[in-house]
């Protein structure tokens, strides 16, 4: 099988110093934060941060005030994500003048060359600086920076490998993410991803069934698959198999548990997804399904290879298999050249289509891209009203669809132990991934479970337990 995966000497050399580290640490007990920004694949790569310092010999603090290593996993996707990111690193100043730390700075910002440049010039503070593709790197780089080594920068390019058997320290025991493909070959011309994190490479299926399979063993109850386009997994492997025989492969795997994805691109999704959806009763009734736009002419300077045609046919077939799958999507406003008409038209594929939720997004100009050379005359003020009238659609749009589910018996996942409000102590979550606020007891977390739907609001719905 042609899996792009690290060989096992690199692999074993990191471990060497993963026990180089703890040595450094032995008696010492440090403590160790470290901070997401973006997607969930980010949020799984500081799973596998977090694992490595585990083996270190850290403990894990959730204050930044009280670690001797910060560590910032980036995201570069939006400018505002970059200027949040570069706003709390320059912060990070105040908390190493109070507390000796080693501050790192890892993931997509990085690296982009021009950042990387611009944390080293502008934030001596920071030591350790690597990309998405050091990460199974990270033992070394850290030890370097740890030894007496002034500043320790790897942002090498890469298309990108799979890094099999990394520790992973999970934050929830009910949920997991699972990688199940990395980078993205689609290059839509508004998008950064592909530059920084590489080509796409699909994990062997073994190894992801293996994975998902232990995960249920030792109780997990929701498995979200992770890649930037799951509907391209296998393309890149001689074997003989697509994300659909994935989902039925893992959809064997014996347990109670609940079968999640993100994302899918609609110029993949097919009819046998939805077949195999369908078919594969662990599988939630949900697809996450990107629109991007409602515009033909916008979609094709996007380079999304779809049209809105077909973006409704997928989601009639979808329903015409699954009448309660919920859709969600992601939609861009404001790219270059976008008229009012091309606007109306996202404004009526949003009303026609009938969302169960739409993250709505502000164009976003990201260097390196060929969007960014695009002319893009419209004011920000139009783009920031078109936002808010799209954003105001879909919210009255969701609370009706709320409204029609006040008194339905819902099945949920109980997930975790929340802050009390109004005496609801639980989070729980139904098919369609929206939490529904529970009261009882504690111990329910991580068990299946029916509830009523009593109230609504912008965040969730509340319910009782049946
Ligand atoms: N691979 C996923 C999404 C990755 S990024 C997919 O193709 O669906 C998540 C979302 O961020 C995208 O769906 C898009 O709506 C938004 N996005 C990406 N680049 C952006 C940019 N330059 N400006 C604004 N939004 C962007
Ligand atoms: Fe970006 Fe398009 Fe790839 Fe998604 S499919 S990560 S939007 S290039």
């Amino acid at each position: 099988m042609n899996v792009k995966e690290l060989p096992e000497e690199m692999l074993c050399r990191q471990q060497e110093y993963i026990r180089a580290v703890a040595d450094l640490n032995t008696g010492k007990s440090p403590t160790a934060f470290v901070d997401t920004y973006g997607c969930q694949q980010n949020e799984a790569d500081s799973e596998i941060i977090r694992g490595i310092l585990m083996e270190m010999g850290y403990t894990q603090v959730f204050d930044e005030n009280d670690a001797d290593l910060i560590v910032i996993n980036s995201c570069a996707v939006r400018e505002h994500a970059e200027q949040r990111v570069l706003g709390n690193v320059g912060q990070l100043i105040h908390v190493k003048r109070k507390r000796n730390c080693l501050i790192a700075v890892c993931g997509c910002m990085v690296q982009q060359p021009q950042m990387a440049e611009k944390i080293k010039k502008s934030y001596p503070h920071v030591k350790l600086v690597f990309g998405v593709h050091a990460l199974p790197r990270f033992p070394e780089l850290l030890y370097r920076a740890l030894t007496g080594e002034k500043r320790v920068f790897d942002i090498e390019k890469s298309d990108g490998y799979i890094a099999e058997g990394l520790p992973v320290l999970r934050k929830d025991k009910t949920k997991a993410w699972v990688s199940i493909m990395y980078g993205c070959n689609n290059f839509c011309t508004y998008c950064i991803v592909p530059y920084v994190r590489g080509r796409e490479r699909s994990r062997d299926p073994k190894k992801v069934v293996a994975e998902v399979a232990a995960l249920v063993r030792e109780g997990c109850r929701d498995v979200t698959l992770l890649g930037q386009n799951v509907n391209s997994y296998g393309n890149d492997l001689d074997e003989n198999v697509d994300f659909s025989s994935l989902l039925e492969m893992i959809n064997d795997i014996p347990g109670d548990f609940r079968i999640r994805f993100m994302t899918s691109h609609p110029k993949d999704a097919t009819p046998r997804l939805f077949d195999t959806m369908a078919k594969c009763e662990k599988v939630a009734k949900h697809i996450h399904l990107p629109f991007q736009s409602g515009s033909d002419r916008i979609l094709s300077l996007m380079n999304r290879r779809y049209d809105s045609t077909k973006y409704r046919e997928l989601v009639s077939y979808a329903r015409s298999k699954m009448p309660d799958i919920s859709v969600t999507s992601d939609v861009i406003v404001g790219f270059p050249g976008e008229t009012d008409d091309d606007f109306e038209e996202t404004m009526r594929l949003t009303r026609d289509i009938g969302f169960d939720g739409l993250f709505v997004f502000i164009y976003s100009k990201r260097s390196g891209t060929p969007a960014a050379e695009m002319e893009d005359p419209t004011p920000r003020s139009e783009k920031v009203a078109r936002f808010q009238r799209l954003f105001d659609l879909q919210d009255s749009m969701t609370e009706e669809k709320s409204r029609k589910l006040l008194g339905a018996e819902v099945d949920v996942l109980v997930e975790a132990v929340q802050e009390e409000q109004n005496g609801y102590n639980l989070l729980a979550r139904c098919e369609s991934n929206r939490p529904v606020y529970v009261k009882g007891e504690p111990s329910l977390v991580g068990t299946f479970t029916k509830a009523r739907i009593t109230d609504s609001s912008k965040w969730g719905m509340y319910g009782e337990l049946i």
